[in-house]
Order: structure tokens, then sequence, then C-alpha cells
């Protein structure tokens, strides 16, 4: 939790000399811990005063990135512990976990196959973030491995392994690509510091309990190492659970500098559902990477979405740009089905006009990202609205039958529609899934 104005005043030299601009210290320090202003504009601070300030205008969890480009995972600099608070700002990095002791080829197929992990839904690209590469032989097979991984993806690397000599080798095959050292403990916190300040990469700090985690980044901090990662490993289940969610409220709430990094989670499990199970709840809380060993595909899909809705901003509902989408091969005798702007409510009319294999239009008004009935409601989507998106994208010239079809659920705005378009109002059915026995029967009056 941030400081207080008040509690930011007491801090300030209080002589009102108005040198920031401000009348008082006590208005100055209202509007710095609004954030509206730089506490560089006091010249008076005390050194002390100033490292508090400074300390505090810093982000409770620090902005952790790994790789680079496109590809890059940024994880951390969130702000609440409840997604309805505000919204969670980085989606948690899902990475596989390749060992180093399959063959060159085997690791060619699970990385083709990894890249090979993208899906869309409602609009969106889902991806997987990373790939783990472990060490179980020596340092040459660790760095041919690698060398094999970073040539064949532009995702993230994550360096597992004790070996510092190894990794200093890994390191130079990856120098400028970030990748993530995994992972420094109490005992070799000094020579995986080294190689995290020399190569300028992020690093895990792993630790049994959260007081020893806590313990282990302040001591890297003083080696100069503050792009960290928090692991806090070998226990089951319920109790990761708890220190995930424990990391996360001191950071938030107690302001605890020492646990404020995202966090990151292996998940060693040969069951592919008992693994997916648990990067799942670790998903929900809160982890800030989660590496799994598995790559079926549907069991990443179904990380992927659950990640996607976790992570979607509540106040702002997905929306999909207003306007005539043609579907398939249409012509001027194409239904004309009318939605809203809802990414879910377009995609899932979507979905059943090309499962019908119809070719028809669909028109998505613009109704602020509302779906039917609640848009309905809200006066969002009425007559004069859909009218007035028709003769926008210029239904009359594309279609010759001017036959409108709308969602069932909105039947009672059939007779003012039909009088404001001047189109011939046909109520389909209430739910999408109806759709394809609809069109196929469908026939114009
Ligand atoms: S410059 Fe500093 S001391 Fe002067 S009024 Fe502003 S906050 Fe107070």
């Amino acid at each position: 939790m941030g400081l207080s104005g008040l509690d930011i005043y007491k801090l300030l030299p209080k002589t009102n000399c108005r040198e920031c601009g401000f009348a008082t210290c006590l208005a100055f320090a209202m509007q710095l811990a609004k954030k509206a202003v730089s506490i560089d504009e006091c010249p008076y601070l005390s050194s002390e005063a100033k490292a508090k300030l400074e300390a505090q205008a810093q982000p409770p969890i620090k902005l952790i990135t790994i790789g680079q480009g496109e590809t890059r995972l940024q994880v951390g600099n969130e702000n609440v512990l409840f997604r309805h608070e505000e919204k969670f700002y980085h989606p948690p990095g899902i990475g596989f976990i390749l060992e180093d002791n399959i063959t060159d080829s085997e690791i060619k197929d699970r990385v083709e196959k990894i890249n090979g992990l993208k899906f869309e839904r409602i609009g969106q690209a889902l991806e997987a973030n990373l790939i783990a590469i472990r060490q179980n032989k020596d340092a040459k097979r660790f760095v041919d491995v690698v060398k094999i991984v970073s040539s064949n993806t532009l995702l993230g690397l994550v360096l597992m392994s004790d070996d510092t000599q190894g990794l200093k080798y890994a390191l130079e095959v990856l120098k400028g690509k970030n990748p993530l050292i995994y992972h420094a403990t109490k005992e070799n916190s000094a020579g995986f510091a080294q190689l995290a300040k020399e190569y300028k990469v992020p690093l895990v700090a792993q630790a049994d309990e959260l007081e020893e985690a806590s313990g282990l980044t302040v001591e890297l901090a003083k080696q100069g190492v503050t792009d960290l990662i928090i692991e806090v490993s070998g226990k089951p289940m319920p109790e990761r659970i708890w220190d995930l969610t424990q990391i996360r409220r001191l950071a938030l709430k107690k302001s605890n500098r020492s646990l404020g990094y995202p966090s990151l989670v292996v998940i060693d499990k040969n069951d592919l559902y008992e693994e997916i199970q648990e990067a799942a709840t670790y998903i929900s809380k809160y982890a800030g990477i989660v590496l799994i060993k598995n790559i079926e595909s549907w069991a990443v899909l179904s990380l992927l979405t659950l990640r996607q809705n976790i992570y979607t901003d509540p106040q702002k509902p997905l929306q999909i740009e207003p306007k005539l989408y043609p579907i398939g091969q249409v012509t001027d005798k194409s239904p004309v089905l009318i939605t809203t702007n809802f990414s879910l409510s377009y995609y899932t009319v979507l979905g059943e006009v090309e499962a019908s294999k119809i070719p028809s239009y669909i028109i998505s008004v613009d109704t602020e990202g509302m779906s039917v009935l609640t848009a309905w409601a809200a006066e969002k989507f009425t007559p004069h609205k859909i009218t007035e998106t028709v003769n926008k994208f210029g239904v009359k010239g594309i279609v010759s039958h001017k036959h409108l079809v709308i969602p069932g659920y909105v039947a009672v705005i059939s007779g003012e529609l039909e009088d404001e378009s001047g189109f011939k109002i046909i109520v389909g059915p209430k739910e999408a899934a109806g759709l394809p026995s609809f069109l196929k029967n469908l026939q114009y009056g």
C-alpha cells in the first residue's frame, strides 16, 4: 500500500517555501500521493526522505521482461489482489520444459510443436510464451541444446541449470536475447548474481520458505541484481497457493519490497490432467510464470483460455469493430443478421453461421461491447441505432431482398425497427445455436 498524503507530509521540510509551485508542503504532499508530481520538485528533501519517497514511487511488484522483440514476456507490475478492484495487467507466462537428454531431432520436433501452439479466440491471439531448457547432462550438451532451441524459436528462453559454467556458455550464445536464469539459492547466490549482472538478465530466486525468499532477494539486491522472480518450491499445491497469495498480499498491502517481484512455479508432473489442473490453479492465483512439461494442444488451449478470461479488463467488455462482415461467398441474396459488437456475441454468431455453411452478412452494431439483452435494456441496441448502422454500411445497395434477421431475444423491437429501417424484420432464434437450422430453412416471404 502506498503512503498517504499525510504520511508523505511528515517527510517534507514543512517550511511552505513554495519553490515546488504549491502554496504549502501539505498541498505538495497530496499531489505526490496521487503521483501527479515528481519528488524532484522539492529541492529541500533530506536524503532519508528522498530514499523513502523514491521507494514509494516504485511499482509494488516489479515489472520483469524475459526475451526480446514482439515475443518478449513481461510479468509483474500488478496493483491489486482481486481483478474487480481494477484489473490485472500482465498475464502469466506459460512455458514448456525441454530436457537436454533427448535427441536433437526430438528437441526440434518439440520446439516446432511449441511454436505452433497458437490459437485465436474471440478475435485475440492466444500463444504460449517460453521454452525452458533443463540441464541433465554436461555443460557441452546443455549449450548444444540451447543453440538448437534458440535457432528454432523466437520465444523467450529459461535456462534451468545449477552449473554456473554451463550457464555462462549458454548466456554467451544467447547474448542480447534476455533469457531468464533459473535459479539462485542462498547457497549459490554469489555466482548466479554475478552471471545475472554480467549478462544483464533476470534471475529466479528460489527458496523453501517465504522468509528465506525474502532474505534471498534482499541479498541479491545488495549484489546489484533486482530483476528477480521468486520461486518458493518443494511444497504441495495448497501450500504453494498460500505462498503465492502471501507474496502478492505482502507486496501490495504491506509494501514488502523484498517480495515485490513476480513469482514462478515449476510443475513436474507426468500425469497430464494433474499437471493442467495444477497449472490452472496457479494461473488463477497468482503465478507470474508457470512452467509445465506436456505440450498437448487441447490442454494448452484450456490454460490459455483460462488466462485470457482472467486477464481481460472486467470494466471493459471485449469488443469487435462495429461493421458489416461478409461470411463466406456472399451474394445479394445472402441473409443479413444483426448482432452487437460484444466479442462473445459476434464470435458465437459467426461460429454458427460458418457451421451452417450458408454465406451470410453479419452486422455488428456498436453497443459499447454489451451483449444483446444488456444492450437492449441499456438502450444501446435500439431500432434507431440498428437503422443507423444498416444505413451506414449501405445494406440496401448490397442485398436485393430487404430483410434483416434480429436476435430472438429482442423480438419486441421488430415492429418499430421495420418502420424505421424500411426492411422487413425476421425474428431469428434466441440462441445462436439455433442459427444453422434457422438459416437452412430461411425463406423471404
Ligand atoms: S518546495 Fe518543498 S519545502 Fe518548499 S513548499 Fe514545496 S514541498 Fe514544502
